[in-house]
């Protein structure tokens, strides 16, 4: 078969259309295995021989499609969100799109937070944001699909909450949806059985049908891709520095008015006006941080991109897009996190309020919220 004949093709595993030419993109498959009689993607091959579910991404418009396909069915939707990108994983507008599916919350990597956080207290925090976002939800469970935390209280509570209904997980990119499905599938599942056909009526959406012992299934869909976080927009080489893989130390720094820091080339923080205070930063302890003058900071940035200020190289800055300013009033006597949408936060103790410029690429989502450490 040629690469052109196996790209009109659909994987007999769940009907995508195969594609030789992006790994983490819906229907992959390696050129090597064209040959193979039936074809599957590199997703149900995995799935089928290795017991192991991969990535793959669609886009947000293909999401929503997808979504709308779950609304006709009866099912428990878990939606996994990444406490560490809490407000840019969520998927906002679940709620309209799922019907009247119950929607459990699996907030996932809270190994990345330091171990003194008090669980209820987080708890709290993540309900209170939840409802803030309009998303009503059955239940909140807290996990790290990784560090295998509190795997047996979502295992339980979809036990609860599922009955005798299908399960669709559904989640945005690297949240750790096939790190807690391949936990579900060694816990769960019955593999013996066929990996099923799954195209969605009426659109050509496909989601990896994996059978449990009971004869229901869990449903592995794409993960959806959000231009809004800054992990999607970085190349590949530099998503190392910017996904944390072990607890956060928080950074802090006592500023004067009229200082800037840098975050690698990812991003910048101005503080313009206000007393001298501490700010901490909950980001990747593998990203640079570098104090300067504000003064001094955009000849500094003109000189120095991609060298000294870096990740990303100087070349990879030209693929990105460039820097917008966000103007942020701290008010005082208020604890405030900014929030930077795959970069991750820094905590304001607002005790006497702040101006701040925040500079990010363009379309990355910066907002401010309630503290959440
Ligand atoms: P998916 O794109 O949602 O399927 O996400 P993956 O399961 O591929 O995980 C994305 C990244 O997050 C990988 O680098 C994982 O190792 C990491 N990851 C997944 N779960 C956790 C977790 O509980 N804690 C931490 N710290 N990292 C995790």
């Amino acid at each position: 078969m040629t690469k052109q004949q196996a790209e009109g093709r659909s994987c007999a595993g769940c009907g995508v259309k195969l594609q030789t030419e992006s790994v983490d993109q819906l229907g992959y498959i390696p050129e090597g295995a064209l040959a193979k009689e039936p074809p599957v993607c590199q997703r149900c091959f995995r799935i089928k021989n290795y017991n192991e579910a991969a990535s793959v991404a669609i886009d947000q418009d293909d999401f929503l499609k997808l979504l709308s396909g779950i609304a006709g069915t009866n099912s428990l939707v878990v939606h996994i969100v990444d406490l560490f990108d809490f407000e840019g994983s969520l998927i906002s507008g679940l709620q309209r799109f799922v019907g009247n599916n119950p929607v459990l919350l699996v907030v996932n990597k809270i190994d990345l937070l330091p171990k003194s956080i008090n669980p209820n207290r987080l708890l709290n925090w993540v309900q209170k944001q939840t409802k803030a976002q309009g998303l009503k939800v059955v239940d909140i469970v807290l996990c790290s699909a990784k560090r295998n935390i509190g795997f047996e209280r979502v295992i339980e509570s979809i036990g609860r909450h599922r009955g005798d209904r299908n399960v669709y997980v559904v989640g945005a990119t690297n949240v750790g949806k096939s790190t807690l499905i391949n936990r579900l599938i060694h816990d769960y599942s019955d593999l013996e059985r066929e990996l099923t056909t799954s195209r969605y009526p009426g659109t050509t959406l496909d989601a990896v049908h994996i059978p449990l012992d009971d004869g229901k299934e869990i449903i592995d869909t794409p993960g959806i891709v959000y231009m809004h976080r800054m992990t999607e927009i970085v190349p590949r080489d530099v998503l190392g520095a910017l996904l944390p893989d072990k607890p956060i130390k928080q950074l802090v720094y006592q500023l004067n008015e009229g200082q800037t820091l840098f975050f690698g080339a990812l991003a910048r923080f101005d503080f313009i006006e206000g007393e001298r205070q501490s700010f901490s930063l909950y980001v990747s302890n593998a990203l640079q941080v570098h104090r300067t003058k504000l003064e001094r900071a955009d000849e500094l940035f003109a000189e120095h991109k991609g060298e000294m200020l870096a990740p990303p190289s100087r070349e990879q800055l030209e693929e990105m897009p460039a820097w917008t300013r966000h103007r942020l009033n701290i008010r005082r006597g208020t604890d405030t996190d900014i929030f930077v949408s795959g970069l991750g936060w820094i905590h304001v103790n607002g005790a006497s309020g702040a101006l701040i410029d925040m500079h990010v690429p363009k379309g990355i989502r910066v907002l401010t919220r309630e503290a959440l450490i």
